[in-house]
């Protein structure tokens, strides 16, 4: 069995005006992240994982944020899609790991819905998915909650 690893990260800019979804869910927040979907900065990362792991370029190269059809569009769909074009490459997935940097919301309280949702998704065990969150201390654009920041690992198996 061959196993890769691959890493994702993302960065989206806090708004007045836009609901924010993080790893497939809508936390009620002041502010939503903007972006030309619905800029779930945690799916993109793992989308980013996911295709790195494969070596397939990346999120923009495949869903282009030019594209109409992409825009404001659900991510949980395009997460899907990253899944598909994985298996069709014959690889399934081994786990995530991901950590969500922003100062607020406080996002523990909804770690568990996020991962019900993405495994979902994904069509692997809640088990797989680990997401971690946490703040920079105050410190950078993170911690000035200009935006929100989401880093992922995945590994992947191909047998
Ligand atoms: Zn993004």
């Amino acid at each position: 069995m061959k196993i890769r690893v691959g890493f994702g990260y993302d960065v989206h800019r806090l708004v007045a005006g836009r609901e924010l979804w993080l790893g497939g869910i809508k936390i009620a927040h002041t502010e939503g992240l903007l972006g030309h979907s619905d800029a779930d900065v945690l799916i993109h990362a793992i989308c980013d994982a996911l295709l790195g792991a494969a070596n397939m370029r990346d999120i923009g190269y495949h869903f282009p944020d030019t594209a109409e059809e992409y825009e404001n569009i659900d991510s949980k769909i395009l997460l899907r899609k990253t899944m598909a074009l994985l298996r069709g490459a014959g690889y399934e997935l081994g786990n995530i790991d991901a950590t969500i940097a922003a100062e607020r919301p406080k996002l523990n309280p909804h770690i568990p819905a996020m991962k019900q949702t993405l495994a979902s998704v994904l069509e692997v065990g809640e088990g797989d998915i680990s997401i971690k969150a946490t703040t920079t201390e105050r410190l950078g654009f993170t911690g000035r909650e200009e935006g929100i920041a989401a880093y992922a690992t995945v590994l992947i198996t191909q047998n």
